[in-house]
């Protein structure tokens, strides 16, 4: 996706441990205008699927996915992350661990909001190791709910969370896929002319 591309180009920060900073348009301070065009690749990406339910993880995953869910006209659904020793029974939960904290989460969502007529897209920010992505997966699964696929901004290709899910023939749509990044910020992005 052009648009994401070029914003990521002249706005993104290569930080130590390979993580990519966006605060300016995406991670703190959020663009609207580009959240509707990411929303709107991704109804046409996945327009012919019956979706019933956009679902993300907090927080980074939300401005995406309600732009997303508004375009398909359902709701948006966000896993919360929780470091409490008591896991309510009317919850679906899992474990988590994440990439830029390194911090292991309790990851839930409440039995109310997911069922099995559920036909389930999940959205994120990020691709790197795919953890989030197996634990929002993990969710609907105990849900009975159907996975349509995950559609995911920009994904950090040289990590290896996109094959490991594909392989295991999750559809992964990503909008923006990083091949290279070096600590001296130079990004090389797929499909990439320049
Ligand atoms: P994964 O679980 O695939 O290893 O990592 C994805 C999650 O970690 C995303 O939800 C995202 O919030 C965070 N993440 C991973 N890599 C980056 C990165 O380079 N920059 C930012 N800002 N977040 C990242």
């Amino acid at each position: 996706m052009d648009l994401l591309v070029k914003k990521i180009k002249t706005e993104g920060k290569v930080y130590p441990g390979n993580i990519l900073k966006v605060d300016g348009f995406l991670n703190h301070q959020i663009d609207p205008k580009l959240m509707n065009a990411i929303g709107d690749e991704i109804y046409r990406l996945y327009k012919e699927e019956k979706v019933t339910k956009i679902m993300t993880i907090e927080a980074s995953g939300i401005a995406i996915a309600l732009a997303t869910a508004m375009k398909f006209d359902v709701p948006m659904l966000f896993a919360k992350k929780s470091q409490s020793k008591n896991i309510s029974p009317s919850v679906y939960s899992t474990k988590v661990t994440s990439f830029t904290h390194g911090r292991v989460y309790d990851v839930m969502v409440s039995r109310d909001y997911l069922n099995s007529d559920d036909k389930v897209l999940i959205v994120d920010d990020f691709l790197a190791n795919g953890i989030a992505l197996k634990g929002l997966i993990n969710l609907v699964e105990q849900a009975g709910a159907t996975l349509v696929g995950c559609a995911i901004a920009i994904e950090k290709g040289f990590q290896s969370g996109g094959k490991l899910l594909r392989d295991s023939g999750v559809r992964i749509e990503s909008l923006a896929v990083i091949k290279n990044m070096t600590d001296d910020g130079q990004l090389e992005f797929e499909d990439d002319a320049e």
